[in-house]
């Protein structure tokens, strides 16, 4: 069990996910937090991410801290998503062990399974076929961390465990008009289509692939119930166990927005894995189960954004 007083490090408390996790440890009542921002503590820079780890010896870490984007961002720029995750997950996960960190919890991603995975995919599906190639570079970095933790539990006792979110949104994620992920990038458009009175909005794709979105604060309550509860090698996929498909999500958000023109499919190339849907039935059979109903979620993903907007 970690203790209240637990000395705890996020990597990344500024991402959708980390600030995630400290708005969850904090509600908790976790109060040792130990953060960083990347101007502070540039994790791919391993003699500064050791010394850290030296001076502040952390007792549990969630790893998550990494180099992230849309299925535009993953095709334009596959070195830096290679190097920048290899370098950032290789020295936390070191430094963690080398410096006596009790636990290591790291994220990894539902892309990191083949593309023609079966669906919904189980745990057991990694490293059974060829990857999504639009995303390989960062999948095939994630699944090195995956080795890396597991690794060190079978040489040295290291008490690391992984898991594999879901699509993940909410509060606090990346809006730009091309990096972001789907969710994000709609809000955008659909929102400024609205103001500017378009009669249209463009979405990418065909409109058909399935995709799985978990809410980043019922992503971060699972975290920390697993950092809680869960020891083992074995990785443990967090879905929301529900999915549709890119045009039901374009329209929900064009409700939710309250846009009233049409919707244009363009770029076919674009809509990466046909379906991407987690079997998280070994997540749900240790008792958890996430709260928020997508509608709900993506109402309060727009007034979040507005907000942000309103304060630019
Ligand atoms: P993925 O799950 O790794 O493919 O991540 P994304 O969130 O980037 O994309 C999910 C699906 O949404 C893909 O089929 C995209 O082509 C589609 N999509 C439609 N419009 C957009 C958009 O504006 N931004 C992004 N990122 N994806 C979009």
């Amino acid at each position: 069990m970690m203790r209240r007083d637990a000395r705890i490090f996020v990597a990344g408390h500024r991402g959708l996910v980390g600030s995630a996790i400290v708005r969850r440890l904090r509600d908790a009542g976790y109060a040792s937090l130990i953060l960083r921002t990347h101007g502070e503590l540039d994790l791919t820079r391993q003699a500064d991410v050791a010394r850290f780890f030296e001076e502040e010896r952390p007792e549990y870490v969630f790893l998550a801290a990494a180099k992230v984007g849309g299925i535009h961002a993953n095709s334009a720029y596959p070195a830096d998503f290679i190097r920048d995750n290899l370098l950032i997950q290789t020295n936390v996960i070191d430094s963690a062990y080398h410096s006596g960190t009790r636990k290591l919890l790291f994220l990894g991603s539902s892309c990191i399974y083949p593309r023609e995975a079966p669906q919904p995919i189980p745990e057991d599906a990694l490293l059974t076929g060829p990857l999504e190639k639009t995303n390989e570079c960062y999948a095939v970095a994630k699944i090195a961390g995956i080795k890396h933790c597991q690794a060190l539990r079978r040489q040295y006792g290291f008490d690391a465990i992984s898991v594999m979110p879901t699509n993940l949104y909410g509060p606090g994620d990346n809006y730009h008009p091309e990096n972001s992920h789907v969710i994000p990038g709609l809000i955008r458009r659909f929102h400024e289509a609205k103001t500017s009175g378009d009669a249209e909005v463009a979405v990418w794709g065909s409109g058909t692939p399935l995709r799985e979105f978990l809410h980043v604060d019922d992503l971060a309550d699972a975290l920390v119930f697993l950092m809680e509860e869960y020891s083992g090698e074995a990785i443990v996929n967090i879905g929301s166990g529900s999915e549709l498909t890119i045009r039901e999500l374009a329209e929900l958000i064009g409700r939710v927005v309250g846009f009233k023109g049409a919707i244009r499919f363009e770029r076919p190339e674009m809509d990466g894995t046909p379906r991407k849907f987690l079997d998280s039935r070994r997540l749900r059979a240790m008792g958890w189960s996430p709260k928020w109903p997508l509608e709900e979620g993506l109402a309060e993903a727009y007034a979040s954004f507005r907000e942000r907007e309103a304060g630019e």
